[in-house]
C-alpha cells in the first residue's frame, strides 16, 4: 500500500530539491522578505510548493494538500514573479510550470482541509537554514485516519555532493534513505549509554527551550554538544544512528506557538519506522486530527527506544506541575 503515491511523492520531492538548491546558490539576501509572522518567505517556498503540488494533482489524484503557502503574497508582485520563471526554465521545470495562472494554482492546491486522506506539506522547512545556506528539507507526509502513513523528506544539503539525501517510510515498511538513487535501509542507533548519546536540536533559538534542554541532556549524562540542525534533517539524522535524543521544549518567550503538522508529519514516521519513538514532550501521541496544528501536544521528544523513558523522566521532573 501506499507505493503508488510514494512513487509521485519522489518524483515530486526530487524536482523540487533540483529547483530550490539552484536558487540557494544564487539567492541574494533581497529575494526574501517577511510575512505577518516575520519568517522569512522565499520564491523558493513558492515554487517548491507549486512544483510538488502540481506533480501530485496530475491524472486523477483529488487527495488534498493541506502546505504551508498560499499565492496571495506572490501575485502581482512582478519582481519575484519574474525571478520564479527565471529558475523554472534554467531547471528545465518550465515544462511543467509553464504560465503565471500554473504558477498560482499550483500553490493553491495547497489549500486543501484536514480529511480523512490528505497530504501535508513543507515546501521548505527551515527557511531560516535555507537563508543561511545551511540544512533544510521538502517535507510531505500522506496522513490517512489521522496516522502518518508516508513521509518524504528531500534534504539537498546533506550530502550535496551527491546531489542530496531523501529520507522516506511507509508505515510498516521500513525507513530508507537515497542518495544518488541508492537505497539504504536506515535504523536508529543502538548506543546503550548516555555519556556517548547526541542531542539534536533547533539551530534558530527562539524555537525551543535551548537552555533547559541544555540542563536535562547534563542531567542525563550527556557529554557532547548538542548538534544544532534546522529543519527535519533532525528526524533524518536521529532515524539513521547520527544522533539519540530530539527535544523540542516550547520557548517560555512563544507559550501560545503551537507545532504545525507539517513540521512533523514526515519526519516523524520515517524515525518511527526506523526503530525511533516520536511524541511529545509529555509523552503523548502526536494528534494529527486536530488540523493544522498539533493543538493536543507540547512539544516534541523523539529518542532512541533506550533513552526514551529516562529522558521523559527528566523533562517532566522539569515541568510545573500546571503544565502536565
Ligand atoms: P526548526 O529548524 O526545527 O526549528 O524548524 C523550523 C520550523 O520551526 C519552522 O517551519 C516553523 O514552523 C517552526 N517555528 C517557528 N516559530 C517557532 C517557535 N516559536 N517554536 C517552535 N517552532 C517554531
Ligand atoms: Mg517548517
Amino acid at each position: 500500500m501506499y507505493e503508488k503515491e510514494l512513487e509521485s511523492g519522489l518524483s515530486a520531492v526530487k524536482k523540487s530539491m533540483k529547483i530550490i538548491s539552484l536558487i540557494q546558490d544564487e539567492l541574494t539576501g533581497k529575494d526574501s522578505f517577511s510575512k505577518l509572522d516575520r519568517s522569512p518567505v522565499t520564491i523558493a517556498d513558492f515554487v517548491s510548493q507549486a512544483i510538488v503540488c502540481t506533480v501530485l494533482k496530475k491524472g486523477e489524484n483529488s487527495i488534498d494538500i493541506v502546505a504551508e503557502e498560499d499565492s496571495s503574497q506572490l501575485r502581482g508582485n512582478e519582481d519575484l514573479v519574474n525571478k520564479i520563471f527565471y529558475f523554472l526554465k534554467k531547471s528545465g521545470l518550465n515544462e511543467i510550470i509553464n504560465s503565471k495562472d500554473m504558477l498560482y494554482r499550483g500553490i493553491d492546491f495547497g489549500n486543501g482541509e484536514v480529511s480523512n486522506k490528505f497530504y501535508t506539506l513543507d515546501p521548505i522547512d527551515g527557511t531560516r537554514g535555507f537563508l543561511r545556506g545551511d540544512q533544510y528539507a521538502v517535507a510531505l507526509a500522506l496522513i490517512e485516519g489521522f496516522e502518518v502513513k508516508l513521509g518524504i523528506l528531500g534534504c539537498p544539503n546533506l550530502s550535496r555532493e551527491n546531489g542530496g539525501t531523501i529520507y522516506f517510510a511507509i508505515r510498516g515498511n521500513g525507513a530508507y534513505k537515497l542518495i544518488s538513487n541508492e537505497k539504504t535501509e536506515i535504523k536508529v542507533s543502538d548506543i546503550k549509554n548516555f555519556s556517548d548519546m547526541r542531542f539534536v536540536q533547533s539551530f534558530e533559538k527562539s524555537h525551543s527551550d535551548s537552555d533547559l534542554q541544555y540542563i536535562i541532556a547534563k542531567e542525563l549524562g550527556i557529554k557532547a554538544e548538542p548538534v544544532k540542525v534546522d529543519s527535519q534533517v533532525k528526524y533524518g539524522l536521529l532515524a539513521e544512528g547520527k544522533a539519540e535524543i530530539y527535544l523540542r521544549i516550547p520557548n517560555p518567550r512563544t507559550p501560545n506557538y503551537r507545532e504545525k503538522i507539517w513540521d512533523h508529519a514526515a519526519g516523524s514516521v520515517i524515525v518511527e519506522e526506523a526503530g525511533g519513538i516520536v511524541s511529545d514532550i509529555l509523552g503523548s501521541k502526536l494528534d494529527f486530527s486536530k488540523g493544522s496544528e498539533l493543538d493536543n501536544n507540547k512539544g516534541i521528544l523523539s529518542s532512541i527506544p533506550f533513552a526514551y523513558d529516562e529522558v521523559l523522566k527528566v523533562i517532566k521532573s522539569h515541568i510545573n506541575e500546571t503544565d502536565k
